[in-house]
């Protein structure tokens, strides 16, 4: 069973551009190879914003060495980037772009959610590439909420696979008294996203007051982000808009689910996204949009994006 190795508590938000506010809840930075293969997850909103004329967000920049993951929760996000792709990233929707040796991109919100104002909730995530691939040419994945495949749990839980598989455990259920009940079906259900590693990125929901037993991988660094209500780990609470990064040892972790405090219903769910990889333990170096292995390879990576190289 896994256990919890330390939780990380909600940091002050500040802007990414003008179009997020963002709490930047893992950090290589600061966590270095314990969030491994992941190397920063930014919490944006919810937030409201008013009707406007012009689309708030973040112009052109850079990255290199990495993946970027944008999940749209609520809102919608436009993209267009230098290698000819784009799109709008609807409510469930996930884009999976792969900067890999070099890509320059804008994200703003969309045209219509910028008319017709709203609510925006989002996480960006950044995921390391291995030395061997961090020189991969620029590659994106976009997914609609339709793509992804879900499964219900005996007790009602949901979970949305995005990456990876994940192992679901179903207890035969039969009225003949006379039969053993003890025939459980095991089915993989896989997400539609290819990773360059071994990842598992899992939204959940899990009803009030149940009790979910999750299947993960031994060897795994994984981190619960908690994005709306509570839970309980061990008897420790993790709250909304904090994350528990669990030991690598075991393959479950028992999760208890509270509704969010301000809801008036006690049946109100709580949700989740769950992120499990096989650690990259190699050096990180990392310099605003550019993670490499080298300071060398940050000086290249500054020269070939001033060169235009991108
Ligand atoms: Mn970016």
């Amino acid at each position: 069973m896994k256990t919890i190795k330390r939780i990380i508590n909600t940091p002050p938000q500040h802007w990414v551009g003008d179009g997020f506010p963002v709490n930047s809840l893992l950090f290589y930075g600061e966590h270095g190879n314990a969030i491994s293969p992941f190397l920063l997850a930014d919490l944006a909103g919810p937030a409201h914003f008013d009707p406007a004329a012009t689309p708030r967000g973040v112009g052109q920049h850079p990255h290199r060495g990495f993946e970027t993951v944008t999940l749209v929760y609520q809102g919608e996000v436009a993209h267009k980037d230098n290698a000819g792709n784009g799109g709008i990233i609807k409510k469930g929707g996930v884009q999976w772009m792969t900067a890999g040796k070099g890509i320059i991109h804008e994200e703003f919100h969309s045209q219509d959610f910028t008319q017709k104002g709203g609510e925006l909730e989002m996480i960006q995530l950044w995921v390391n590439l291995p030395a061997k691939d961090k020189m991969t040419p620029p590659a994106y994945q976009g997914i609609n909420n339709e793509d992804i495949p879900t499964a219900t749990l005996n007790n009602g839980a949901q979970l949305r696979v995005i990456a990876g598989s994940y192992n679901t455990i179903t207890k035969a259920i039969t009225n003949d008294t006379t039969k053993a009940t003890t025939n459980n079906t095991t089915k993989a259900i896989t997400g539609p996203v290819s990773t360059f590693t071994n990842i598992q990125l899992i939204d959940a929901v899990l009803p009030a007051n149940s009790t979910t037993t999750l299947n993960l991988t031994e060897g795994h660094n994984s981190i619960i982000i908690v994005r709306r209500g509570s839970i309980t780990i061990n008897n420790t609470t993790i709250n909304t808009k904090c994350a528990a990064l669990l030991n690598p040892q075991g393959d479950t972790v028992i999760i208890t689910a509270h509704a969010p405090s301000d809801t008036t219903s006690n049946a109100d769910n709580a949700e989740i996204l769950i992120l499990s990889g096989e650690p990259i333990n190699e050096p990180i170096e990392g310099y605003g949009p550019f993670v490499m292995n080298t300071q060398a390879e940050i000086k290249t990576a500054i020269t070939d994006y001033n060169a235009g190289r991108f």
